[in-house]
């Protein structure tokens, strides 16, 4: 049983007659429930990449959405102690590699309808209907304007070749975009193939690996290294940038997209998943159909430079600049499968 909200009463009191009062009070039954709608989120997107969209499911739907922002990893040990007295209803991540270990671990369930599946690319989502992909970004090739003809490169697989010796900077090995990178690879090659390809990869690392993405990008604009691996956002993100050094470094490199006559470029989600403990799970299934939607799709495209999941939606100038990729379409559940060999592999490789 839900305990009324009065606090509107008192308000109220000070405006209207006694006869007034009771046939207000008759009603608020009815209004009182509407606004204890809620969805309890929690959420592995930066705050400011997640509230400005709830905020407009809020207006649309009237359900309030409580927010709770932390790392991925924090949220998932989270979800396990909380069990079912958790209150969340929904996990939201940025990597497919956090909501494949969501579900290994018995945290999300199998909720998402035939209806939010259709209008989501297969590869994106779970085939067992734990979890959807919200917005798709690219790991592509950065590499230095003036040093380096985009005709030499090719290929993830050809960054080992000894002509990009001391040229390469990517971030370390415990980062989940690269543990997916290398899961993809070993979906596509197998196990050891991906660790001769590691081994390469590495001696041509230009430095011991640190920072973010940026920061490669960065080292790149730097003269530290020529070619960098990134996420096409974190460029999008320096390119749009108010601080002039980040937009000049973005400047100074151009996206190459690896693999275009083969496989294609390795993408990524963020992406949605049901708790297991949901207790607003309509609501929470309408957040995420809120979240597929065209406005939603396109916010994310010009806020955070990232690509819709959906068809026909506008994206942004940065994104339309950088032209239209083939992208791989192996099913993401395979880069949490493979996860464990792939961090495996890059730790036998003294990827660090
Ligand atoms: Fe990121």
């Amino acid at each position: 049983m839900k305990i009324l909200n009065l606090k509107p009463l008192k308000s109220l009191k000070t405006l209207m007659t006694a006869s007034v009062l009771s046939v207000t009070l008759a009603m608020p039954l009815n209004t009182v429930q509407a606004s204890e709608q809620e969805v309890n989120v929690y959420s592995a997107r930066k705050e400011q990449l997640i509230k400005p969209l709830l905020d407009a499911f809020t207006k649309e739907s009237g359900i309030k959405v409580n927010l709770i922002t932390s790392k991925a990893d924090a949220l998932l040990k989270r979800l396990e102690a909380e069990g079912m007295n958790s209150p969340a209803d929904l996990l939201i991540t940025t990597d497919v590699g956090r909501l494949y270990r969501a579900k290994q671990v018995g945290v999300v369930q199998p909720a998402m309808t035939e209806d939010l599946k259709n209008q989501v690319p297969v590869n994106l989502q779970d085939l067992e209907n734990y979890w959807l992909g919200l917005t798709t970004r690219a790991r592509v090739i950065v590499y230095a304007n003036d040093r380096v003809n985009p005709s030499e490169l090719s290929t993830y697989e050809d960054l080992t070749d000894s002509k990009w010796k001391k040229r390469i900077c990517i971030r370390s090995s415990n980062n989940i975009y690269n543990q997916s990178l290398v899961s993809s690879m070993i979906a596509h090659k197998g196990e050891q193939a991906t660790a001769d390809w590691t081994t390469g990869l590495v001696k041509n690392f230009a430095r011991k690996p640190k920072g973010g993405d940026r920061d490669q990008i960065k080292a790149v604009a730097a003269g530290q290294c020529d070619l960098a691996v990134v996420n096409t956002y974190y460029l999008g993100q320096m390119l749009n940038s108010n601080d002039e050094s980040q937009k000049a470094a973005a400047q100074s490199v151009s996206v190459f997209w690896p693999n275009q006559a083969d496989r294609g470029t390795h993408i990524n989600v963020s992406g949605v998943a049901i708790t297991k403990a949901a207790k607003n799970k309509d609501n929470a299934l309408k957040l995420v159909a809120f979240l597929l939607s065209e406005e939603s799709q396109r916010w994310y495209a010009e806020a955070n430079n990232e690509y819709p999941v959906i068809d026909g939606v506008k994206i942004s100038d940065t994104l339309k600049n950088w032209g239209s990729f083939k992208s791989d379409e192996l099913n993401l559940s395979e880069l949490g499968k493979n996860n464990i060999q792939a961090v495996r592999i890059m730790d036998r490789a003294g990827w660090r």
